[in-house]
């Protein structure tokens, strides 16, 4: 079959690999019908995420049909069309029990520890390195599916696949960062970043009842699909970011903020020089992480940082002690797509949300290597490519 894969930083190729097969009973192999490029996937075209290994098999947010299943799997069946949650998980274990899917207790920051205490399949991510259990991903013509008897769920014929495929992954996502908001109705939220991710964001705020959402990115398009969203914008290359948001919220400061943006990725050169002016711009000077800052800084005392933006690693450099002052709450971590995606998929059938807004590029699989470029360049308007094998 065909398949994008990593061959090392800014190296992405579309290759001939082997179909994958059934390897446990609890599987099922999906053929993709579409699939997305995620702003995590960048953090792999950027080399920043480690044990990637040469020929991966990238992608994690994909859909299709059912073409085979494993002996014990009892809830799918061939011919199903099926969303498939880009978290892989057990479904019974006691993480997964209590709703915590992202952090199944058969995903280990050891896949071997994992495996010892629970045997294979291992939880972890699809097409995301060997730290989350080395799986195939599936911007591919077919994927094997682990736990398939429990993650992924059965769609209407009567939506299409542009308004579906993103509840693998962003739209649950940005729900997730909003709910960790505990909004209420007086809220006033900030949310850094308007990619795919910052746009459901802004959306699910806005669903869960926010008086007023505004958005910081510096690209035209993104800040244009914000205001469509509701949001109010704030451009971070014009410098001033928290003296905007404390403006706009009546001197306060947004009761809760969200990184919607995490590790930076390295766009053009012209992207990074407007980053480095803006940074140049804010008293909090150039360190790392930069958003994450900014957001401890602006956010009102007994407010929340939401951090859906993916970091890895160490991280220094954190104003804690205004953190610890203004008696921040923290919340943070990959999404436990199965606790929404229900009732998110309830919401688009009834109207609410029409996900496939975010589109603005659809290529052929083949394409792939092109669409990764023209996604992370942020060029010709692009917020979010859908690829079909
Ligand atoms: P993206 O790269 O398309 O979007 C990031 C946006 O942030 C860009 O529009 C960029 O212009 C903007 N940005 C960069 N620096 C900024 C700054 N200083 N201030 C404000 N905006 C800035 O990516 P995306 O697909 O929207 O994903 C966003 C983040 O969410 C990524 O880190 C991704 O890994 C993460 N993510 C997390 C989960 C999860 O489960 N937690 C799931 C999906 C994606
Ligand atoms: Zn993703
Ligand atoms: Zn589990």
């Amino acid at each position: 079959m065909r398949a994008l894969c990593w061959h090392g930083k800014g190296d992405i190729r579309c290759e001939t690999v082997p179909d994958p097969g059934i390897e446990d009973p609890r599987d099922a192999i999906i053929k993709v019908s579409s699939c997305a490029i995620c702003g995590s996937d960048l953090h792999l075209m950027d080399g920043y995420i480690p044990a990637m290994q040469k020929g991966d098999v990238l992608g994690h947010e994909f859909m299709g049909e059912v073409v085979e299943v494993g002996s014990g799997n009892k809830k799918l069946k061939v011919g199903d069309r099926v969303v498939v949650p880009f978290t892989i998980c057990c479904g019974e274990c006691e993480q997964c029990r209590r709703g915590n899917f992202s952090v199944c207790e058969r995903s280990n920051r050891k896949p071997e520890l994992a495996r010892e205490a629970f045997g294979y399949p291992t939880a972890g991510l699809f097409g995301y390195s060997h730290l989350t259990g080395g799986y195939a991903g599936g911007q591919a013509e077919y994927v094997r599916v682990p736990f398939a008897d429990f993650a992924p769920v059965k769609v209407p014929s009567g939506l299409s696949d542009d308004q579906l495929l993103f509840l693998t992954d962003i739209f649950p996502t940005g729900w997730q960062a909003a709910v960790n908001c505990d909004i209420q109705p007086e809220d006033r939220v900030a949310i850094w970043g308007c990619g795919p991710v910052g746009q459901f964001t802004i959306r699910s705020a806005l669903m869960l009842g926010a008086k007023q959402v505004i958005a910081i990115d510096t690209v035209p398009e993104r800040l244009a699909m914000a205001r469509a969203g509701g949001a109010e914008t704030i451009d971070f290359a014009e410098g001033g970011v928290i003296d905007q948001l404390m403006q706009k919220t009546a001197g306060r400061g947004p009761d809760k903020c969200i990184d919607a943006v995490g590790m930076e990725s390295h766009a053009t050169a012209s992207f990074d020089a407007m980053l480095d002016k803006a940074k140049a711009a804010m008293m909090l000077g150039t360190d790392r992480p930069h958003v994450l800052r900014e957001a401890i800084m602006a956010c009102r005392p007994g407010g929340i940082v939401s951090i859906p933006g993916v970091y890895g690693g160490l991280l220094d450099k954190m104003p804690m002690g205004a953190a610890m002052q203004k008696g921040l709450t923290f919340r943070m971590g990959q999404t436990h797509v199965n606790r929404y995606i229900e009732d998110l998929l309830h919401r688009i059938e009834e109207g609410q949300i029409d996900p496939s807004f975010v589109i603005t590029h659809r290529l052929s699989l083949e394409e792939g290597p092109e669409a990764y470029k023209t996604f992370r360049d942020k060029h010709d308007g692009c917020i979010k490519v859908v690829l079909t094998p």
